[in-house]
């Protein structure tokens, strides 16, 4: 075996070739109320993984990943997006790099293709051909075109209210549509039960370990396009997937002596979905009900919230949190300085990135990357009143 898991609750190590979401031993003691606790980490045999950047590169990174074969991937382009220099916003001249990495040009056209891509290969490689998952509505979309592109079922749980790009998108692709008559963490609860009766595999974020280490492959491309670290990056926050992945994807290099730092990563989530930033200091975890713009990070309880807690507190991550009307100013500013146009969940990284210039904290000469992980052509509801 390459890989095996680790419990990030009680640190239980588990061994194994088949299908594993969360710990067995922690998972008995979640309640519905409050995030999972036993969400499991992948490791890998650090010492036998070429040390070299390059040489991982040459390979794809296929000695970091959970899978066999790269042939096991979908015939699309996953990830490889581009990272582009941002030098003016309106009328300012920048005198640091702004750099936004655009994984709306991934097929589905969001960043979530990164974990649909490793956990439909392992499906592959393990001769499951259903799979399962709860979605705002990107997940899904990601899961239902992946699958497609594999000769995969894929069965989507996804609030009725979600936009209806995102809805369409999972019908055309062939996927099964089971829309749900509440939220996401209805949806969640729906798809985990089709698994515990059915025994579809689940994509679910977190609850499959294999999400992040999909998602954390963005920070090797992203160390391969700059050639350092980056002082900060700016990454939207809902369960707490995507910034664990990109901790993850560092922490790999780190172990391997390719990097001997942590950049700064900075969350960023919508105020009125803000349940991660308002609980990283707390003992006990409580939530508001989120009601955001951005669909796609409105989550009550982020189910990589301990996780994500974690990498935060170990590599002194910062949080930002912005308003539904900055988000969408953000949105705006970012499509007519740079052409392109992202879904208000991807602006509000960018709207995290702008309040950090407003306050004086963006220093000369940083470098400085803004994660942008959707398009906006999946929710022109949200940006209607410019109609
Ligand atoms: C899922 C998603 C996020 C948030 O990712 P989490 O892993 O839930 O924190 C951000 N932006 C977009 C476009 C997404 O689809
Ligand atoms: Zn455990």
């Amino acid at each position: 075996m390459k890989f095996h898991y680790q419990c990030t609750t009680c640190g239980e190590q588990y061994h194994t070739d088949e299908v594993i979401y969360l710990c067995p031993k922690c998972e008995k003691h979640n309640d519905s109320e409050q995030p999972p606790r036993g969400v499991l980490k992948v490791l890998y045999d650090y010492q036998h993984i070429p040390h070299e950047f390059d040489e991982l590169k040459k390979k794809e990174f296929l000695p970091l990943l959970p899978i066999k074969s790269l042939s096991s991937l979908p015939n699309l382009r996953i990830g490889k997006t581009p990272l582009y220099l941002v030098q003016r916003l309106d009328d300012h001249q920048l005198n640091f790099d702004l750099y936004i990495k655009d994984d709306s040009q991934n097929p589905t056209f969001s960043f979530k293709d990164r974990a649909s891509a490793i956990v439909s290969a392992f499906a592959k490689e393990h001769d499951i051909h259903t799979i399962v998952a709860a979605s705002t509505g990107n997940a899904g979309s990601s899961l239902a075109g992946i699958a497609a592109a594999q000769g995969q079922k894929a069965i989507i749980y996804v609030p009725a209210s979600a936009p209806k790009a995102k809805l369409t998108q999972i019908l055309m692709y062939g996927a099964e549509l089971r829309t749900v008559d509440g939220n996401y963490d209805m949806a969640f609860d729906l798809s985990i039960q089709a698994t515990r009766e059915h025994g579809w595999y689940n994509r679910n974020t977190a609850f499959n370990p294999l999400t992040i280490e999909g998602k954390k492959t963005v920070a090797f491309e992203l160390f391969d396009q700059l050639r350092s670290l980056p002082d900060r990056i700016f990454v939207p926050v809902g369960d707490g997937v995507i910034i664990s992945g990109v901790y993850k994807g560092y922490e790999d290099l780190l172990k391997l002596g390719i990097i001997d730092r942590m950049p700064v990563i900075i969350a960023v989530q919508a105020q009125r979905s803000s349940n991660l930033i308002s609980n990283l200091y707390h003992d006990a975890f409580e939530y508001t009900p989120s009601n955001t713009v951005a669909d796609s990070i409105s989550v009550d309880i982020p189910r990589n919230f301990y996780m994500a807690r974690d990498f935060l507190l170990k590599y002194e991550g910062e949080t930002a949190s912005v308003s539904d009307d900055e988000i969408l100013a953000a949105s705006k500013l970012l499509a007519r300085n740079t052409g392109i146009f992202a879904e208000p969940a991807a602006a509000a990284a960018f709207a995290g990135f702008l309040k950090y210039l407003d306050q004086g904290l963006i220093t000369e000469g940083s470098k400085n990357v803004v994660l942008s992980t959707g398009s906006g052509l999946k929710d022109l509801e949200a940006v209607q009143s410019i109609l």
